[in-house]
């Protein structure tokens, strides 16, 4: 089986190498993304691997059904970068449900420790012997309110790590956890609720038509003041502009971002000797209660390994039976 593997980074290699050694699987690494101009490098291959900021729109579907590729195997949970409506019957959309959801909670908690505790400014000034600590005054989270919007495998991985922290928690979700709410210290309540009494709040949920932009204008006034956003989830469920305005009004007293909306023409690349063109982004990671990571929240090593293993199981199942477990359904 030969699977042409799109934007490809040195570190997938080592596990992707390994699963399809074990299980006849070949990858052809492209460094590219996948798109409408990059789609024929598809031709001859019997599937494609893509990740969260490859597109999979109408064209690349057409293109590859053209070219009699059967099978695109996400190696991402999301999948809200493919156009799934129309890839059915075209084509079979494959992904790795669950992967360490331990990565990207410890992650999100990293993010709001860091920021809360100005770890971030600290380590700055240490290395330029500055032992001053003026401004990096924190606040403790023994007895906070964490509201937790998506109650699924990593939002209750980090519910579970804010009650080691002692904080209560208020939980949103489309689809409640049965034996979740202990109507004491984890409750579900409804949106508004959860925005108006949450010191913190988490989004963990996907994105979809209902939840995109979630956190906007609105709803961020209907927050606390100096709220803490932590995004680990994706871009599109923050409105930016509407975050950068609560910021500069001290609505938003921090924000931890892990994804971006417009992030798919710069994360994961080193963007270091250009000019930063999104004038929002620019001005949100100036600000010194910002902190942004480039959506790296899944990358442990134990999370890479999963998703290999997976990835390569979904592909080889798919071949082998027509069927796949982890197939995404519209
Ligand atoms: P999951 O499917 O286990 O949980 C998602 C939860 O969201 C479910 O409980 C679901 O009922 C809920 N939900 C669905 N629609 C909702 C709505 N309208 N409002 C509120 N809740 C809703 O998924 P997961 O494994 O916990 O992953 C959550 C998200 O994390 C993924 O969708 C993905 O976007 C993101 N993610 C990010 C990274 C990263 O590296 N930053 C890595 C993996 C996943």
């Amino acid at each position: 089986m030969k699977i042409a593997f799109f934007d490809t980074k040195p570190y997938d290699k080592p596990s992707f190498d390994k699963y399809g050694k074990e299980y006849g699987v070949t990858f052809k690494y492209f460094e590219t993304k996948l798109n409408e101009d990059t789609v024929y490098l598809a031709q001859g291959y019997d599937g494609v691997c893509a990740f969260v900021n490859d597109t999979i729109n109408e064209a690349v579907i057409d293109h590859l059904e053209e070219m009699g590729v059967k099978v695109l195997a996400l190696r991402c949970a999301g999948f809200n970068n493919v156009d799934l409506k129309h890839a059915y019957g075209k084509i079979h959309v494959l992904r790795v449900p669950a992967y360490s959801p331990y990565a990207v909670a410890e992650h999100a908690m990293a993010l709001l420790l860091t920021s809360i505790r100005r770890i971030h400014k600290a380590y700055i000034r240490s290395r330029d012997f500055n032992f001053s600590l003026s401004g990096l005054t924190g606040f403790d989270l023994y007895g906070k309110t964490v509201g937790v919007i998506g109650t699924g495998r990593i939002g209750r991985v980090f519910i579970d790590i804010c009650r080691g922290f002692g904080m209560k928690v208020l939980a949103y979700d489309k689809f409640p956890a049965e034996g979740l709410d202990n109507g004491d210290t984890i409750r579900y309540v409804e949106l508004d609720e959860l925005f108006a009494k949450s010191d913190i709040i988490s989004l963990h949920c996907p994105l979809t038509e209902e939840t995109h932009h979630i956190m906007n204008a609105s709803t961020l006034e209907k927050c606390k003041k100096g709220v803490v956003l932590i995004n680990t989830s994706r871009g599109a469920l923050v409105d930016a502009e509407a975050l950068l305005l609560g910021i500069k009004s001290r609505k938003v007293g921090a924000a931890c971002l892990d994804v971006y909306e417009e992030e798919s023409d710069l994360f994961f690349e080193d963007n270091s000797g250009h000019i930063m063109e999104d004038d929002t982004l620019a001005r949100l990671i100036s600000m010194p209660n910002v902190i942004v990571t480039s959506h790296q929240a899944f990358l442990t090593e134990e999370a890479l390994e999963n998703i290999a293993q997976t990835t390569v199981k979904n592909i080889v199942e798919f071949m082998e039976t027509g069927q796949c477990q982890n197939e995404v359904m519209v």
